[in-house]
């Protein structure tokens, strides 16, 4: 393998893609909430497939004429309240010859192993797919509009994880908006951008995001707002502009992650049947993306936490782990931990590279807890570990004051271990 010190550090492998996705599907579909699933199975509440609309409460004669209508057509339910927890979908732009891309639901349900595959997009699910596919020795182009993946993370760890990406093969291509999509003869695709057409593709994948899944439930005729993409506006309590209508998860589009949605639906729950009125915390929520390498953070980026406290130490590390130091992979890790100037607290944690995922859940509860810097260096490191270096970095790389002129780089600039 190339950049090995060994002539053959991995057996050769065969893998049977159709297999793998729907074996993926079937586990997939057992963590869905379905009403199929264990814990619908298991407790007492009833699945009801095929909800569609909620009619108002006008109690006029045009109501009850709906009803009845609807009644005619399937059960009409009424409840105190209604949560709306319908996720998203996800989204394309309507080019010349969409109708030949896939999108990542469909990319888990492949029946073959693509050859060549062009993904439109530089967000986490790219980026993810993106590292599947390459893993897998497929020719993998990522197209994305802007000149950097990942928009919304450390501007670091951006540039790292491409550059990763980059040394293992995934092709980037940069500044460039997709504009057609053509079907050949030979059923092979070509991607058209504003810079170039790039032919060959046994599949185009299009990650370019997710809209809320509020197309007809009829949510507008009984007043519930919703922003410019179709998300539910509520309040702090994930209350929506109808009193007695709540919502939790994608369909809000505010933090898009599974464990968000549980906390979400759990602080409903106290609020309503607890009567402990309750708001989701989203202060330090830790979130990865399964890239390869992957991301772990958590807390503020340093743009943020400049843009909020003004004054901060940055400390970063850049280093070959010593697994790739023994093996001789080109594989690195990058950790940057931001720290409050004035308070010393920990406000943010930015890892990049293997188990980054499982690092940052641990420290996650440091950053939850408000620990300070001080905190982190009287920790004892494990050794031999990549995490370790999280509570070895003694010298900031820089200090950022909020004038900007006090900036002070200090000698030691990104460490950079050979
Ligand atoms: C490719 C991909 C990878 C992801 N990876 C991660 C990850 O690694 N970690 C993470 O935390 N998050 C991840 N996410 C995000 C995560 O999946 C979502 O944030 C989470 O599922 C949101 O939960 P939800 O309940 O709001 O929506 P969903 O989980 O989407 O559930 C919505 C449910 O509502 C149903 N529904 C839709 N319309 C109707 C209707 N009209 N009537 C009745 N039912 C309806 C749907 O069928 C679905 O079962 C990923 C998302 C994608 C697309």
């Amino acid at each position: 393998m190339a950049g090995s010190a060994f002539s053959t550090p991995y057996p050769s492998f065969s893998l049977d893609f159709g297999s793998v996705c729907v074996h993926t599907k079937r586990i997939c579909a057992l963590c869905a909430s379905s009403p199929e699933s264990r814990a619908f199975a298991r407790g007492s509440v009833e699945g009801i497939s095929g909800v569609r609309e909620r009619r108002g409460s006008d109690g006029g004669k045009r109501k009850r004429r709906e009803e009845e209508e609807e009644s005619e057509k399937g059960q009409l339910y009424t409840a105190k309240n209604i949560l709306v927890a319908v996720g998203g979908r996800p989204s394309k732009p309507n080019i010349p010859g969409i109708e030949h891309v896939i999108d990542s639901d469909a990319a888990l349900d492949l029946p073959s192993r693509p050859e060549k595959i062009a993904i439109v997009g530089g967000g986490y699910i790219a980026l993810e797919f993106a590292g599947i596919f390459n893993g897998l020795k497929i020719d993998v182009h990522v197209f994305i509009r802007q000149k950097k993946v990942l928009r919304g993370f450390d501007e670091e760890v951006r540039d790292f994880v491409a550059e990763q990406m980059s040394s293992r093969g995934v092709k980037f291509h940069i500044e460039q908006s997709p504009q057609a999509v053509t079907k050949s003869y030979d059923g092979l695709l070509s991607l058209k951008t504003n810079k170039e057409t790039i032919s060959g593709f046994s599949h185009v994948m299009f990650a370019t995001g997710r809209k809320p899944n509020t197309k007809n439930l009829g949510l507008e005729d009984v007043g519930v707002k919703m922003d410019e993409h179709g998300a539910v506006v509520v309040d702090e309590y994930s209350r929506a502009s109808v009193d007695s209508i709540w919502a939790v998860g994608d369909v809000t589009n505010r933090l898009n992650l599974t464990p968000v949605a549980l906390m979400e639906a759990g602080a409903i729950a106290r609020t309503i049947f607890g009567n402990e009125p309750t708001k989701p915390d989203y202060s330090a929520v830790p979130s990865s993306v399964f890239s390869q390498p992957p991301i772990g953070q958590v807390g503020l980026t340093e743009e943020k936490a400049i843009e909020m406290y003004g004054d901060v130490d940055v400390y970063t590390s850049n280093f070959k782990p010593l697994r790739a130091t023994l093996s001789g992979l080109p594989d690195r890790v990058y950790i940057k931990v931001i720290v409050c100037a004035k308070t010393s607290k920990v406000l943010g944690v930015h890892m990049c590279g293997e188990d980054a995922p499982e690092i940052i859940q641990g420290i996650a509860i440091a950053v939850k807890a408000g620990l300070t810097k001080q905190n982190f260096d009287a920790t004892v490191g494990v050794h031999p570990t990549t995490a370790e270096e999280i509570v070895t970095m003694r010298n900031p790389t820089r200090k950022v004051r909020r004038d900007t002129a006090a900036e002070a780089k200090t000698t030691h600039e990104a460490v950079s271990r050979k």
